[in-house]
């Protein structure tokens, strides 16, 4: 199958090389026989975000953040609109912040937010840095998830919002609650980097997945060998533990 994939703002959002998401997409899908058709998306172009499968914004640094803020947020009913009716989405730290309702950056500059996901970020004077470890349930797929965090943000979710995983060893959205990212149907947001996918073979599969249910497919996706994937996933799990909790 054809996934059509929507890349908002490769080049203001790609820190920590979190466009490496999109390479561990485009191969995994190719080891399945599935093509991925990358649309690179820019402040300004025309974009119809129900038209993609999968939809993915990296991370960036409030100067970066500031110059996109506005375009996303004008495209956030759209991009509610497109995940309601099932389109998959990966955003990562920056993308992740501004798909709220908001953020607050370090020099008090407030920045719209495109309302997907039910929280607000304020910048806090410490950055909360290191390597993570979550336990995760994606609708009865219960997985352990493990990145690199490096934010000023403190994102704090509504009550009623669904975080993506909860807290082993790290910081998260706010250094406090316990918990770490955010999810809408097949939209997930995340602090981590790393890049996030190639170390966790699970969830890039579960975003393929969802991805290809939106093409028209199934989400039966052939298992892969992972070896150096789940090496690499226990390296950093390994690390984030001896980190400790909070
Ligand atoms: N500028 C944001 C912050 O510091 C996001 C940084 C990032 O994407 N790593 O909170």
């Amino acid at each position: 199958m054809r996934i059509r994939v929507a890349h908002l703002y490769p080049d203001y959002l790609n820190i920590y090389a979190d466009r490496g998401n999109i390479a561990v997409f485009e191969r995994r899908a190719a080891l399945r026989g599935h093509s991925l058709e990358i649309v690179g998306v820019e402040p300004g172009d025309t974009l119809e975000p129900s038209a993609f499968d999968l939809v993915y914004v990296g991370g960036g640094q409030d100067r970066e953040q500031a110059l996109i803020a506005p375009d996303l947020a004008a495209r956030g009913d759209a991009i509610r609109t497109a995940v309601a009716g099932g389109t998959a989405l990966l955003a990562v730290c920056g993308g992740y912040q501004l798909l709220g309702r908001g953020y607050r950056g370090r020099n008090g500059s407030a920045m719209p937010g495109a309302g997907l996901f039910a929280h607000e970020t304020v910048a806090g004077d410490k950055r909360l840095i290191g390597d993570v470890l979550l336990d995760v349930d994606l609708d009865g797929l219960t997985t352990t998830v493990v990145g690199f965090e490096n934010h000023a943000g403190r994102t704090l979710l509504d009550l009623d919002a669904v975080p993506l995983g909860k807290i082993v060893a790290g910081h998260g959205n706010d250094g406090t609650s316990g918990y770490e990212g955010c999810r809408v149907g097949a939209a997930i947001g995340t602090y981590l980097h790393g890049p996030l996918l190639p170390r966790n073979p699970v969830l890039a599969d579960w975003l393929l997945g969802r991805a290809l249910v939106h093409a028209g497919g199934t989400d039966e996706l052939e298992p892969l060998p992972d070896e150096l994937e789940r090496l690499a996933h226990a390296v950093s799990a390994g690390r984030a533990r001896s980190r400790g909790g909070r």
